[in-house]
């Protein structure tokens, strides 16, 4: 059993403030140790329940916060960035199972540890119409490969979002958010076995998730805060203004839609 995991941090199980996310930070060196901690359980518990093989995929950030020399010895991991695929690079139909590793909730929610839509000038993102976390539109493209989400872990809010958009993985709520930076937390020991017990039950028995797929045209709509970033993104082809924060892309396909998604917010990340 082949497993993909997309590593995130803001929902790492400690970590509430910015500070601790960001790379240049005094608190930074401290928390991608326990980043690197948090998804060594997961890997482990995964050879545990029968994984043969783990990829995990660095998704936060500059995406080389996880310490090789402090991997699982039987994971591998795909550190750097850009990537072409970002937070899902190396997903492809040979995996049995996706698992999202440290997540948040989308942009726009309370009780929720530094929410957000892939970076911070994203008001919402809309697939068909419904509004989409980064495990919704990330687990899309899993299906698009045929590989269904069976774990998300982070806050409660990041895995009602998940369980929200997906079809239903299993949730672990590693911390409890009180405010957009401050969550109860608890001891290692505890997350840790709550992250066995979950990936125990994803892996339990697998065949009985299934992938999200987007039938046919998929309609990507993002609103950004600001309308420069909208008039940005109005440069790709076929994007199409809604309102002056709001474009909106029809595309033939998902893969086309996250690739569409992905260079639009590129595009304006130096705009200010
Ligand atoms: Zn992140």
């Amino acid at each position: 059993m082949k497993i993909y995991i997309s590593a995130d941090m803001e929902g790492i199980s400690g970590v509430v403030s910015l500070a601790h996310v960001e790379p240049g930070s005094g608190e930074y060196e401290r928390f991608r140790r326990l980043m690197t901690r948090e998804v060594n359980a997961v890997v482990e518990a995964a050879f545990e329940f029968g994984a043969s093989e783990v990829v995990v995929n660095d998704s936060h950030n500059k995406m080389d916060n996880i310490l090789v020399e402090e991997l699982h010895p039987r994971a591998s991991l795909i550190s750097g960035s850009p990537k072409p695929l970002s937070m899902m690079q190396g997903i492809d139909g040979s995996f049995d199972a996706v698992f999202f590793v440290g997540y948040h909730a989308r942009a726009g929610s309370s009780e929720a540890i530094m929410d957000h839509t892939y970076t911070g000038s994203v008001l919402c993102a809309k697939i068909n119409g419904r509004a989409m976390s980064e495990a919704g539109l990330n687990g899309r493209l899993a299906g698009y490969y045929g590989v269904p989400v069976v774990l998300v872990t982070g806050d409660q809010n990041a895995v009602r979002c998940a369980r929200e958009e997906l079809n239903d993985p299993v949730g672990v709520v590693v911390k409890e958010a009180v405010t957009r930076y401050s969550a109860k937390v608890c001891p290692f020991d505890v997350v840790k076995e709550r992250i066995r017990q979950g990936v125990k039950e994803a892996l339990e028995d697998v065949s009985r998730f299934r992938p999200t797929i987007e039938e046919g045209t998929v309609e990507l709509e993002i609103a950004f805060k600001q309308s420069i970033l909208a008039d940005v993104a109005l440069l790709i082809p076929g994007m199409k203004k809604k309102d002056a924060r709001t474009v909106v892309y029809n595309a033939a396909d998902y893969l086309e839609a996250y690739k569409v998604f992905r260079a639009a917010l590129a595009m304006g990340s130096g705009i200010r």
